[in-house]
């Protein structure tokens, strides 16, 4: 028996014409709007998932906040979280239970990806500093204060690219790397292996470059550009690039379309303080994105942060950035992470991700799932090209931003380098082009700053900034005339 509206129906498919209009019209209303597009991970501990009853909360807890990711700790000291020759299994997992297995396979169940992650160069937080004691990395004196492995031995990297790779029979749909840069302190390495090999392709030794103490930031800042110090950093940073590249190309290779990330930034403070070039490894293909630690608390802090981050990038890299959240420094706060996910989208960042997911109290999990989570979220790479969101434009006001606060702690070159990324997107903003004068005015030669004071001029011919901008040229243009930053 069929009804009249089925037999309309029916009559009109036969038409092909009014059948074909049909199907291309929603019977009832708009089509639901697609659903957004965006990473939405947490970093998980081994504590959450060391237990079939551990894996089950986790996945149901990551359910409710509204996650399409999980990033387990993979591997500690001498404890790994899935089987490999290379290392025990963690002490406390009971006989028989495969965690990374069964964290995949409850997580899949619910849409959910897992992207394991790995201490790599510390080798005291992963335990391997003892295993390889004889690729430790060595300061000048030919000591080592700490347990961090040098990437230059092909030993090494080896062992990373096996114990990464040996991860893969768990189906985890991505990897990530954590901790593979140089210490924070700048006075590694020294090893025979690094100090001839740099030797053999500049014809320098490097120990003359070594610092006899922690060199602070500034100091790092002000030798990063001279001759042969250049060099060796890049050439610390090759040694770097060269372990990721080797982990990501076997990752690969043995299980294609596995996603390879790094837990990193493209700040380019890294480039000289860790020998990490985040921005370079993304560009080149080597990562499918990076994580970097964005771990601020007040709200404009992060802000300049998300900015710094994109300096390095063009508008269209920026979704490959998902901001790392600081859930651990936000107990109590969980409208600052709202705030923080609300920034890092407004900055074009490609999602987020939350460290750690044990910091994620109930009031965080109902802020977090009643607010920007309660639309569930389609993975970046899972989600028809189409509908993937395109980063807006930073405005020149973020970048003019990002330039004050550079040249408020006298970091004169990044504030240039802001400043012209402001003019790059507006040649007439007059904030940026004001300040990129005086900036320039403060740098030598002075002279350079007149070009810029008439360009301001220019835009604003009127008030008390143009009156200072006169003036200013007035000096510059007199024999070593230097003006004073009325600011
Ligand atoms: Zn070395």
């Amino acid at each position: 028996m069929s009804r009249p509206i089925g037999k309309t129906l029916q009559s009109r498919i036969l038409n092909p014409a009014i059948g074909l209009l049909l199907l291309a019209i929603p019977f009832c209303g708009a089509a639901p709007p697609p659903a957004p597009v965006e990473f939405r991970g947490a970093w998980v501990h081994y504590q959450d998932y060391v237990s079939a009853a551990a894996v089950s909360r986790t996945v149901a807890k990551a359910k409710r906040l509204g996650l399409n990711a999980l990033l387990p700790l993979a591997n500690h000291p001498d404890n790994l979280m899935f089987r490999s020759t290379l290392q025990p299994l963690n002490k406390k997992v009971q006989k028989g239970f495969d965690p990374l297995l069964e964290l995949a396979k409850a997580a899949h169940a619910e849409g959910i990806e897992v992207h394991p992650y790995f201490l790599t160069l510390n080798g005291k937080l992963n335990g391997v500093g003892t295993k390889l004691a004889k690729f430790r990395m060595l300061d000048r004196a030919g000591k080592t204060s700490s347990d961090w492995l040098c990437p230059t031995h092909p030993e090494v990297r080896q062992y990373f690219v096996q114990l990464v790779t040996d991860c893969l029979y768990a189906g985890v749909d991505g990897v990530q790397l954590d901790y593979i840069r140089y210490p924070d302190d700048a006075r590694f390495c020294y090893c025979a292996a690094c100090r001839a090999a740099f030797k053999a392709e500049s014809g320098m030794d490097p120990i003359a470059f070594a610092p006899q103490s922690r060199p602070t930031l500034a100091q790092l800042q002000d030798c990063r550009d001279r001759p042969g110090y250049r060099e060796w950093s890049a050439w610390r940073r090759q040694q770097v690039t060269q372990l990721a590249k080797e982990l990501s190309d076997a990752v690969r290779a043995k299980r294609p379309g596995t996603k390879v990330s790094a837990a990193a930034g493209t700040q380019e403070v890294d480039q000289f303080h860790v020998f990490r070039d985040g921005a370079a490894w993304l560009r080149a293909g080597l990562v499918d994105f990076l994580c970097p630690m964005m771990y601020v608390v007040d709200e404009e802090a992060f802000r300049t942060r998300a900015a710094a981050e994109l300096l390095a990038l063009r508008p269209q890299e920026y979704g490959s950035l998902f901001s790392g959240l600081p859930a651990y420094k936000l107990r109590g706060s969980p409208q600052r992470l709202v705030e923080h996910v609300a920034s890092a989208r407004e900055f074009g960042f490609g999602g987020v991700c939350l460290f750690p997911l044990e910091y994620l109290d109930e009031s965080a999990v109902r802020a977090l799932s009643d607010g920007p989570f309660q639309e569930p979220a389609v993975l970046p790479w899972r989600a028809a090209a189409a509908s993937r969101p395109v980063a807006p434009q930073r405005t020149p006001e973020d970048f003019c931003r990002l330039g004050l606060v550079y040249k408020q702690t006298g970091d004169l070159e990044r504030a240039k380098l802001s400043f012209y990324a402001a003019l790059a997107l507006d040649p007439k903003h007059a904030d940026s082009l004001h300040r990129l004068a005086w900036t320039l005015a403060a740098m030598q030669p002075a002279g350079a700053a007149a070009p810029c004071f008439e360009r301001f001029l220019a835009v604003e011919p009127e008030g008390v900034r143009a009156d200072e901008a006169r003036a200013a040229l007035e000096r510059l243009r007199q024999p070593a005339g230097a003006p004073t930053n009325p600011q």
